[in-house]
C-alpha cells in the first residue's frame, strides 16, 4: 500500500490532532502547507512557539496574557467592585467587545461537570475567593453559557458567595438557553450585561 513520506505523515496527524480537524481536512491542511512558500511556513512556525513562549495566565484574573498582572487587572480605569465570572479566556475578548463593561473578570478554565469529571476543585474557584478577600468587591457577575453545566456553576458560585455578603448577578437577557457566549453578539451580550439579575 501506498503511504506518504513520514514527514508528511507526522504533519498530518498534529493538524488532526486539532479540535474539529477530521483526517481529510488534516490531509489537506498538510499539502496546503507544502505549497506554501518557505517564509510563510517560517512565520507559521515561530507564531506556533511564540505564543506558547509569551502567554502566561494573569496571576490575578487568569486571563491569558503577555504581561504580569493582564493589562485589565492593571488599568487604574476599571471599576474594582464587580467582577465577571466567566468560563474561558475567549469570553473575556466577547465582553470587552461589547464596550459596556468596565469591572474587572476572573476566568474559571471551564465549568462543572460531573460528566466529564470536573468538578470545583479543578477550576479557578479557590483563586476567586481568594481575590475577594483582597479586593472590595460589591458584585460578581456570573457569566457562565446558560446550559447545564454552566447553571450548576452559577448555583454553586452562588451558594458560596452568598453567605459573604456579596451580591450575586447572572446574565440572562437575550442569551439563548444552550447558547455559547463566545459565538453571542456584541450587542446580544451588552444587553444580556445590562440586563442581569440578582440571584436569590
Ligand atoms: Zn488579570
Amino acid at each position: 500500500m501506498y503511504q506518504y513520506a513520514a514527514s508528511i505523515t507526522k504533519l498530518i496527524e498534529q493538524f488532526a490532532r486539532l479540535p474539529g480537524i477530521g483526517p481529510k481536512t488534516a490531509q489537506r491542511l498538510s499539502f496546503h502547507v507544502l505549497n506554501m512558500s518557505q517564509q510563510h511556513v517560517e512565520e507559521f512556525a515561530a507564531a506556533l512557539l511564540a505564543v506558547k513562549e509569551d502567554i502566561v495566565t494573569c496571576p490575578v484574573c487568569y486571563n491569558l496574557t503577555d504581561v504580569e498582572p493582564c493589562r485589565i487587572c492593571s488599568d487604574e480605569s476599571r471599576d474594582r467592585s464587580l467582577i465577571c465570572v466567566v468560563e474561558e479566556p475567549q469570553d473575556v475578548v466577547a465582553f470587552e467587545k461589547t464596550r459596556d463593561y468596565k469591572g474587572l473578570y476572573h476566568v474559571l478554565h471551564g465549568v462543572i461537570s460531573p460528566m466529564e469529571g470536573v468538578g470545583p476543585e479543578d477550576l479557578k474557584i479557590k483563586e476567586l475567593l481568594k481575590r475577594l478577600g483582597n479586593e472590595e468587591v460589591k458584585e460578581i457577575i456570573v457569566a457562565t453559557n446558560p446550559d447545564v453545566e454552566g447553571e450548576t456553576t452559577a448555583l454553586y458560585l452562588t451558594k458560596l458567595l452568598k453567605p459573604m455578603g456579596i451580591k450575586v448577578t447572572r446574565i440572562a437577557y437575550g442569551v439563548p438557553v444552550g447558547g455559547d457566549l463566545e459565538y453571542a453578539d456584541t450587542v446580544t451580550l451588552g444587553r444580556a450585561l445590562l440586563g442581569r439579575q440578582e440571584i436569590t
